[in-house]
């Protein structure tokens, strides 16, 4: 944290979503929970009342429930918990219910800032005493407010000016329902570059920055925020002279993105005239206005899962086919890849109760478990090979990590076009196939998979996480999550030069590929595709226009044979300065003049 002057608290996160723009804090606590700072009318006192009665009273109901439901000779410890917990749950409104009302009468507030505030007020009071139980009141002193706010997080309805969301951490389905119209930009606590909630924010183009400790506590609703998405900044209450200068800066960058506008119509080709296919990875079918807008050359990566998310049921067949034809239909005759299934992780459908599990990207998840539920997997590769009968689509399997897999992913597939057959509908018999690298077993097997499919795609995202055990949305093992790690390259180097000797092309679809300090290196090693959110285009394309082939070979050799990430960042950094100058002002991030 630093002081950019004496009004301007600026915090320092990590920049996952490109632009600056600046607005209220909307500040969500308590797990996406929203205490409005501003008044009600005087008309409205009676219904806050009464919305704090009912909140109170739903949560001895619930307790109330809890008991009844225990079974007969369940561990007496449980029951003391549950006995005691209904006892605060009758106890809390008697000691907050009074001062709550008066605040809400009096200085106009809503239910839910009034009562957690005199909530916050009892828990400093507990926490003085000597047998504190501080912790059981915040427990249930957080179920009221969850009575109170309501159960489905966020619906941002109380929304009335444009905002900048501050939260500890937002879901990737949250983050999908953002309105684009009512939400700036996002900071957050929690969240790393790779984080799915990153993803979208990218796809949303909305400016993002995570990995801000303490932002929660610091950032007070309805102060005033500059989010810088570019360099990870994000500034509290700035100065006039802080506006200025970060105006003058979005000016700038948006005129650079325009300037860089003008390679849309260009291919990825380097100076010795080998061309690189630039596609774009999608969430929601509504991105592919944008790659047609940046000069993508088609979808290398089509996330299925967004059509799944955000409802209480499965999407049908029919639906599905629906939507990939449109999105195919819109690109044709350009390439979309669409991804079969990848949940589990960290997006979860609410449709489908998963158990829940202490590792979950190592548990349950992609194909493992779309091979488990054969109805909801058939379903979903009917519908992307009836889609595939209208523009040009290849179909891919996400996170497998050994030939087996691969070979039951294939079967299934099987067993689809065979129904499709029976029912007489059309579909292309021809489609590819890929498999996704993203377990570093898979990229050591290339050999038994090479041989299985007709394209790889490196989803460098988890290839990561699994290689360096370093969780993909954890901030604090962020500074192991590095791509340039020799043991990531070393098993992108093994993908890449299995697959070719098969005559395979091979492309990477996460987040490495989006990112212009890795470009030269991509090249190098002789990528065919690389496939990233559709903002990152023009800059990527630009930068593989200003290299040439037979200079970017040597350079990766030589990177490839050095052994720690930092070497070979700042190895490459140089050497990406050198070949292409207009990069430096990306590289380097300007301060505010003193
Ligand atoms: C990846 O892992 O790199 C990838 C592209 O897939 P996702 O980010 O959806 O896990
Ligand atoms: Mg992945």
């Amino acid at each position: 944290m630093n002081a950019a002057s004496n009004s301007d608290l600026e915090l320092r996160g990590l920049a996952v979503s490109l632009g600056i723009t600046r607005g209220p804090a909307y500040v969500l606590r308590e797990e996406g929970m929203h205490f409005p700072a501003h008044s009600i009318t005087p008309s409205q006192v009676d219904h806050e009342i009464e919305r704090l009665d009912r909140a109170f009273e739903e949560t001895i109901r619930q307790i109330e429930q809890l008991i009844s439901k225990q079974a007969a000779g369940e561990k007496q410890l449980v029951d003391e918990i549950v006995d005691f917990h209904h006892m605060l749950a009758k106890d809390i409104p008697r000691y907050t219910g009074e001062r709550t009302k008066k605040l809400i009468r009096e200085n106009l507030m809503y239910a839910e800032t009034a009562f957690h505030k005199t909530l916050q007020d009892l828990i400093g009071v507990l926490g003085r005493s000597v047998v504190s139980r501080d912790e059981d009141v915040a427990d249930i002193g957080q179920q009221i407010l969850r009575n109170l706010t309501g159960k489905d997080l966020a619906d941002f309805e109380d929304i009335e000016e444009p905002v900048i969301l501050i939260a500890e951490d937002l879901s990737p389905s949250l983050t999908a329902r953002l309105p684009r119209d009512k939400v700036l930009a996002f900071a957050t606590t929690r969240g790393s570059r790779t984080s799915h909630t990153a993803i979208m924010a990218r796809a949303l183009e909305i400016p993002a920055v995570v990995g801000l400790p303490s932002l929660v506590d610091q950032v007070k609703e309805g102060v005033h925020v500059i989010v810088d998405g570019d360099r990870g900044r994000v500034i509290v209450n700035p100065s006039e002279r802080a506006v200025l200068w970060y105006d003058r800066r979005k000016e700038a960058s948006e005129k650079r993105a325009e300037d860089q506008l003008r390679y849309r119509t260009l291919p990825g080709e380097t100076t010795d005239g080998f061309i690189l296919e630039l596609k774009a990875n999608i969430e929601l079918p509504e991105e592919v206005e944008a790659i047609l807008a940046y000069g993508g050359d088609g979808i290398g990566l089509y996330r299925t899962e967004f059509l799944f998310m955000n409802r209480s049921d499965l999407p049908t067949e029919e639906e599905q086919f629906t939507a990939y034809r449109a999105v195919v239909e819109s690109m044709a005759p350009k390439p979309v890849t669409i991804r079969t299934l990848d949940i589990g992780g960290d997006k979860f459908l609410t449709s489908f109760s998963a158990p829940k599990e202490m590792n979950p990207f190592m548990g349950w998840r992609a194909i493992r478990f779309c091979l488990e539920q054969p109805e909801i997997f058939g379903a979903q590769l009917r519908a992307i090979l009836r889609a595939s009968h209208y523009g040009n689509l290849s179909i891919m399997f996400p996170m497998i990590a050994e030939v087996r897999e691969l070979r039951l992913a294939l079967v299934a597939l099987e067993n689809a076009k065979t129904e499709l057959r029976e029912r007489g509908i059309p579909f292309n018999e021809e489609v590819e196939i890929g498999a996704m690298i993203e377990v570093p077993s898979a990229a050591l097997v290339m050999e038994g998979l090479a041989p299985l499919v007709d394209f790889f795609s490196i989803g460098t995202n988890d290839l990561v996480q699994y290689t360096m055990a370093a969780d993909r949305g954890n901030e604090r093992t962020a500074y192991l999550y590095d791509p340039l790690h020799p043991g990531v390259l070393k098993l992108i180097q093994n993908v890449v030069e299995v697959a070719h000797a098969a005559g395979k092309k091979v492309s990477v679809c996460g987040e490495m590929a989006a990112e212009i300090e890795f470009t030269l290196l991509l090249v190098g090693m002789r990528l065919d595709e690389l496939s990233m959110s559709p903002i990152a285009i023009p800059a990527v394309k630009r930068l593989i226009r200003s290299i040439s082939l037979l200079e970017s070979v040597p350079i990766a050799d030589d990177a490839l044979s050095m052994t720690e990430p930092e070497m070979i960042r700042d190895y490459l950094n140089e050497k990406t300065r050198h070949v292409a100058p207009w990069t430096v002002e990306l590289f380097d991030s300007e301060e505010i003049p003193a």
